[in-house]
């Protein structure tokens, strides 16, 4: 079944294979199966036929890890989406690596291969604390993984970092930020440690710090890195002017995009759907019938309005109730509006140039906030 979409800007890959799991990974990821590597790029290759001449303006690899692939099942990969997708010139293309395992020859490789945008995961410049989180790297590769990409031509590189591990003192989670500020990379993302219920640390009923803490230190981070040059432009996002990340505004505008692989999910059509998150089930389901969903749900009108309304609060543009409702050619209910009122009387959100918008109180409280909203 061919499904040429219209308007389909973004494309995520996912990448399943991890060489360990760390210990707060919640996401779909295969560790020690990288041997079915070539099978799973071969599923994909499968699966994006049915999305055969497709305009795509972003593409982001993500996992999982990436980088892992060699350059070669690398470079497979990308001839199959550049025979299937129509890819818009200058369109952003995005590869999640890890520190370790990159050398100037991979990273010169995906250069060539028409990646132009790296999102290093980092997570810490603390050897201690990447101990904890049961990575694979230490601070050195980090730091050496960052100027491998330099040297091979990458000028947008983002850096992944984490904070709120137990216990981190504030001359700690300082001095990280210093460690990043001094890589100069064009991008930080940066995100509180979560306890997940898929998460290795789950089941060891790990207590975090106290809320009050982690608001002290959100608040600390957000200075930082504005003082360091580095804009907030989404809750937990941060760019130089001009290295926003196009393919998750794409996410946070509520637009469409497509996901192939693994665990990975889909928004067209007021549809939402998802992949399993089983190798093994993905690469049978592929091999038997080219698609590998597992489930979905249409979402109605309202839903999506209250969606593009939450998604649209966590970036520091807020959102334009009167363009949302064009948009969706659906006026916001009466209740919604009279929470929005409530929330700015709070100080949680404010109006400015006709754009609702989160306040730093809004922000850290903005779970709470979305929940009453959606
Ligand atoms: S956090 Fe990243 S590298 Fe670690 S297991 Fe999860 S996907 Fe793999």
């Amino acid at each position: 079944m061919q499904k040429k979409l219209k308007n389909f800007f973004s494309l995520y890959v996912h990448v399943p294979f991890c060489a360990k799991k760390c210990l707060f990974c919640s996401f779909a990821v295969s560790v020690g199966q990288g041997h079915r590597a070539d099978e799973y790029i071969d599923a994909l290759k499968k699966e994006i036929l049915a999305y055969g001449g497709t305009s795509i303006a972003s593409v982001y690899l993500g996992g999982g890890t990436p980088s892992f692939l060699s350059l070669e099942q690398m470079a497979r990969l990308v001839d199959g989406l550049r025979v299937n997708f129509d890819f818009v010139d200058g369109g952003e293309w995005t590869l999640e690596a890890n520190p370790e395992g990159l050398d100037p020859a991979k990273a010169a490789g995906f250069k060539s291969l028409g990646f132009n945008r790296i999102s290093l995961g980092v997570q810490s410049f603390n050897d201690a604390y990447l101990k904890f989180l049961g990575r694979a790297h230490g601070r050195a590769v980090a730091v050496d993984a960052f100027q491998i990409l330099r040297g091979a031509g990458f000028d947008n590189i983002n850096v992944d970092l984490m904070y709120g591990f137990p216990g981190q003192t504030r001359q700690e989670l300082e001095a990280d930020l210093r460690a990043v500020a001094q890589l100069e990379s064009e991008h930080v993302s940066i995100y509180t440690l979560t306890i997940e219920p898929r998460s290795r640390f789950y089941a060891t009923q790990m207590k975090l710090d106290d809320d009050e803490k982690l608001a002290d230190d959100y608040v600390r981070v957000t200075q930082f890195l504005e003082q360091a040059g580095l804009k907030q432009y989404e809750v937990s996002n941060f760019a130089r002017a001009g290295f926003e990340s196009r393919h998750n505004l794409v996410y946070w505008e509520g637009g469409d995009y497509i996901g192939v692989g693994m665990g990975a999910h889909s928004l067209h059509k007021a549809r939402r759907s998802w992949n399993t998150e089983n190798l093994s089930e993905y690469l049978s389901k592929i091999r038997d019938s080219g698609q590998a969903e597992e489930d979905g749900e249409d979402l109605s009108t309202q839903k999506r309005l209250l969606e593009g309304l939450v998604f649209g609060l966590r970036t520091n543009r807020g959102v334009s109730i009167p363009l949302l409702e064009k948009q969706f050619k659906l006026n916001l209910p009466g209740q919604h509006k009279i929470l929005i009122d409530e929330f700015v009387q709070g100080g949680f959100l404010v109006i400015q140039d006709g754009y609702v918008r989160t306040t730093l109180n809004g922000r850290l409280v903005l779970d709470e906030l979305s929940k009453r909203l959606i």
